[in-house]
């Protein structure tokens, strides 16, 4: 049973966007768990690494683009430490996906088990076509980390199939189509119910709402870097009934609180949450 789960913003993000006519930042963070288990420390996505803000690993159109803070507090080892852990307390690692922005820190880590699809690692490490090649840094996991490849189980979880176990409290839900072998990663809280940590499936707050909202720049974003629109779509219509069945409105038994990784109101709604 995870006994305490924090809420850690791993790399705050600045892209110009547009609102009312006028170009101004936006602000983005990178939203990560830390899950307490009585024999584990889990970390879920761990946005960029400290040697990605030394190098800017992550090249000069991403860094000029996204406007990354570069802040090496914000590193998952600085905060982990800086919360009185020690790296090699850290067990686990569920990553949603690889892309850049979720697998940086992989490296501050070198002796956890990081789990992960099979899919999405067969994509990271042999990518095919251009969205797949410019997407993932092969540095990030240079270090050869010690891989939990999981596959399609038989395993369902509130209407969600296909689901593999990183414990009994830590699921990794199949929701494919922003890369291909996506999922979003459900934690047990201990006060009851579930986080959803819904990575890069939705991009804005907005879109768990009936009917979605989306900045439009974001739209733009989601869809130019998706590798299946059909099943990226359709998981995000999927996301949108648990949120409107399961939902903490929605008053039922197992209430599951659901967030995406890069939406800051979502973050800040939850930052001082530890349960
Ligand atoms: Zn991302």
């Amino acid at each position: 049973m995870t006994s305490l789960i924090r809420h850690l913003n791993c790399a705050t993000m600045s892209p110009r966007g547009t609102m009312g006519g006028r170009i101004t930042p936006t602000r983005m963070v990178c939203h990560s768990l830390l899950v307490e288990g009585p024999n584990s420390l889990t970390l879920v996505d761990t946005g960029f690494g400290t040697v990605d803000l030394e190098q800017k690993r992550m090249g000069k159109a991403f860094v000029g683009l996204m406007g990354p803070a570069l802040d090496q507090a914000e590193t998952a080892a600085s905060q982990v430490t800086a919360l009185g852990y020690s790296i090699d307390d850290v067990t686990d690692i569920a990553v949603t996906h690889l892309d850049l922005d979720h697998a940086g820190g992989l490296g501050d880590f070198p002796n956890a088990k990081v789990h992960v699809f099979a899919d999405e690692l067969a994509a990271a490490k042999h990518p095919q076509g251009p969205k797949e090649k410019n997407r993932y840094i092969q540095a990030q996991w240079a270090h050869n980390p010690l891989w939990v490849e999981h596959r399609v189980q038989g395993d369902s979880w509130l209407g969600f199939e296909s689901v593999a176990r990183v414990s009994d409290d830590v699921l990794l839900v199949p929701t494919r189509g922003h890369t291909r072998g996506h999922v979003a990663v459900a934690v047990r809280r201990p006060s009851g119910g579930w986080f959803l940590h819904a990575g890069d499936a939705y991009f804005s707050a907005g879109e768990k709402e009936n009917p979605p909202t989306c900045p439009t720049g974001l739209s733009v974003f989601q869809t130019l870097v998706q590798v299946d629109k059909k099943a990226r779509l359709a998981n995000q219509d999927r996301l949108r009934s648990l949120h409107a069945e399961h939902g903490p409105a929605a008053g039922t038994a197992e209430p599951v609180t659901m967030f995406c990784a890069h939406d800051a109101t979502e973050f800040d709604a939850l930052v001082d949450v530890t349960d």
